[in-house]
């Protein structure tokens, strides 16, 4: 059979094949390793993977690429982005070196605020130049599809702009973006009551973000000082009701109920969960809700206090990792990420594998991407290295030798 693309003699070909819902617990380990395997893709979507040799015998391919010594695995997918921002922060990074919290930094009109400032002020043309250029890094990075959240605009106008870059780019960049309105970011200085806010945004930005169909998934910064739960249902509740799926960023800084409240609603995700306790992750688990964690987190705001993934996973939850790429947070790169997750969480690298590709995928509701088995989207990237284990070892360097989306070559080494 004449098909375009072989991948063979793989080192380490892990697959991910397995059940079609989110890997939970002791599932995350098992990424279906095959040793000395090839891929088969047609079409732009995956048809075979298996042994190197049968595979030779079935397929007369177009493209026959030798991956001796190389990890094949499928695209990562990072399930929390905030992309759509302008400006930078890095002075504040001195701040924290000095000592200065992320709560006094935005009480003195930094942090958000001041991206929101630089958000608004961009053009729709200039937010979108800074988005492809860290679009183009988190590809070569080895990131096929992204989500991205709106939340730097904050008003209907500004939201509106940043949620129609991250639809434009979705269609004109080779990576694939899903996007989330998120409003409920911050408190914008117009308004002086949160509760007057989420009131703005139930009624004058949600259903004409719903309307013209701009964004999937609706997320809300609950957290003490910010939006508490009852703000953050009411807005939530209204994003359902409107047909989006629900997203929450909560227990980040202090645990006020935010990841229960994602167990009530059945939301996709609950992100962050720094200060979660165990009877909430059982809640989550029991409710499907899959847990984001975002390492890159704490170790920029430098609190030493990363998410217990390792209770998470023991109380049957399913994990996806995220780069959390915003001002405060500034990587594209999932490879980090996962050095991060293994070296402060004490996740094993096939977990962080699983919890960046297939389970990642699930977290932004794509069934069609996240695993190598026939049937997917050929979304497949080889990292110069004979096993996965160097994924969290080797750190700080790119480890991607080639990109493959939709089954074509869009980077290269
Ligand atoms: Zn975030």
């Amino acid at each position: 059979m004449k098909i375009d693309l072989l991948i063979k003699n793989c080192s380490e070909l892990h697959t991910l094949k397995g059940p079609k819902r989110p890997r939970c617990g002791d599932e995350m380990k098992d990424t279906a390793m095959v040793t000395g395997g090839a891929l088969a893709v047609d079409g732009g979507m995956m048809i075979d993977a298996g042994e190197t040799g049968e595979l030779e015998e079935k397929y007369d391919p177009v493209v026959s690429m030798d991956a001796t010594g190389k990890t094949v695995i499928p695209g990562f997918v990072d399930p929390h982005t905030h992309l759509a921002f302008a400006g930078s922060r890095e002075d504040e990074l001195v701040m924290k070196i000095e000592g200065k919290s992320y709560m006094e930094i935005l009480r003195g009109g930094g942090g958000i605020l001041r991206t929101v400032r630089a958000t608004r002020k961009a053009t729709k043309g200039e937010l979108k130049d800074a988005m492809v250029k860290r679009m183009d890094t988190m590809l070569s990075y080895g990131t096929t599809t992204a989500e991205a959240k709106s939340g730097y605009g904050l008003d209907l106008e500004n939201e509106l702009k940043c949620l129609e870059a991250i639809n434009e780019l979705d269609r004109e960049h080779t990576m694939d973006l899903v996007p989330t309105y998120m409003g409920a970011h911050a408190l914008p200085p117009e308004f002086k009551d949160h509760g007057e806010y989420i009131d703005y945004c139930m009624e004058e930005v949600l259903p004409v973000v719903a309307e013209r169909k701009l964004a999937e998934y609706c997320d809300v910064f609950c957290e003490e000082g910010i939006f508490d739960p009852c703000h953050s249902r009411d807005i939530l509740l209204k994003a359902k009701e409107l047909g989006m799926g629900l997203k929450v960023h909560g227990d980040e800084l202090a645990n006020i109920g935010c990841s229960r409240l994602a167990a009530r609603l059945s939301a996709i995700s609950a992100e962050h969960l720094a200060k979660t306790t165990v009877d909430d992750m059982k809640a989550m688990a029991e409710a499907g809700v899959t847990g984001i964690l975002l390492p890159g987190t704490p170790f920029m705001l430098m609190q030493g206090h990363y998410p217990d993934a390792r209770m998470m996973m023991e109380q049957g939850m399913a994990l996806a990792l995220a780069t959390d790429l915003n001002p405060n947070c500034y990587t594209e790169s999932m490879q980090m990420v996962i050095t991060l997750a293994c070296l402060q969480m004490k996740m094993h690298p096939r977990e962080a594998l699983t919890a960046s590709t297939f389970n990642a995928a699930r977290a932004v509701g794509r069934e069609d991407i996240g695993c190598l088995e026939p049937g997917y989207k050929a979304d497949v990237v080889i990292l110069d290295i004979p096993n996965i284990l160097h994924l969290p070892y080797h750190f700080g360097v790119n480890l991607v030798e080639r990109v493959y989306k939709d089954g074509k070559l869009v980077f290269c080494r």
